[in-house]
């Protein structure tokens, strides 16, 4: 019986091998086990190169912990024998789109979605911040009037959010818009559009830094920190028909 088992995670741990395109190396401990689907995300800079507005210790528990623990989470529930049927994917954009809104797969939904928000998060902020560049400004202008009342209304998604969730800066049909989602929600399951930029709003985001002063983080964050190259390469994605990652 062991063996038998033995021979079975073996098989199933060579075919997500080749399934996911990941190198692995043979040896007897990697099947004691069960395989890890999706991969921790790696952070695009060091957990102390957004100080002085997001400080170290709070990127190492919101990267270190909450984002680690959806992995791991992810990983352990496709584990499970009645998620066979999704652990046969390897993609998370369409693991997402095909659980969201599925009542058996919340939990599925929750921490798959989660981890590709926080890895559009991480890359939506940039060390040192960016300016948008003068094709985008040009989008800004003709969707919000000006880079004020673009500002004035990503600020106001964000800290209009009641509870946990995301502020969103989209192209839906052509042009620029803001939209807020709650918790794990995420435009990727939206049709018609396309995320270029996102702000966390969890608690966890920001509580260590400035306790419960939403506002101020959401201020310096826009002013600071984000990544207009992000947005643009999405922005050009989506213009040529791509979706973003
Ligand atoms: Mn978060």
């Amino acid at each position: 019986m062991q063996s038998e088992e033995l021979t079975l995670n073996r098989r199933k741990f060579l075919a997500l091998g080749l399934a996911t395109g990941a190198g692995f190396i043979l040896g007897a401990p990697r099947f004691a086990k069960a395989a890890q689907i999706y991969p921790y995300p790696v952070l695009p800079y060091a957990e102390n190169a957004l100080e002085p507005v997001i400080s170290a210790k709070t990127m190492g528990f919101h990267y270190g912990k909450h984002h680690k623990g959806y992995v791991d989470k992810l990983n352990s529930e496709l584990a499970k024998p009645e998620n066979a049927q999704y652990a046969a994917m390897t993609n998370l954009e369409t693991l997402i789109v095909k659980v969201a809104g599925k009542k058996k797969a919340v939990i599925l939904f929750n921490n798959a979605a989660q981890i590709w928000n926080h890895s559009f998060y991480w890359n939506s902020l940039k060390p040192g911040g960016s300016q948008p560049s003068a094709a985008m400004q040009q989008k800004i202008t003709e969707a919000f009037g000006d880079y004020a009342k673009f500002k004035a209304a990503l600020a106001d998604a964000a800290t209009s959010q009641f509870g946990s969730g995301w502020a969103w800066l989209v192209l839906n049909r052509g042009k620029l818009a803001i939209l807020r989602t709650s918790n794990a929600d995420t435009p990727l399951t939206m049709k018609g559009y396309t995320p270029l930029l996102t702000i966390d709003v969890w608690e966890h985001a920001y509580y260590l830094d400035y306790q419960n002063k939403r506002a101020a983080y959401v201020a310096e964050v826009i002013d600071k920190l984000l990544n207009w190259e992000f947005a643009e390469a999405n922005l050009n994605k989506a213009l040529a028909g791509g979706k973003p990652h």
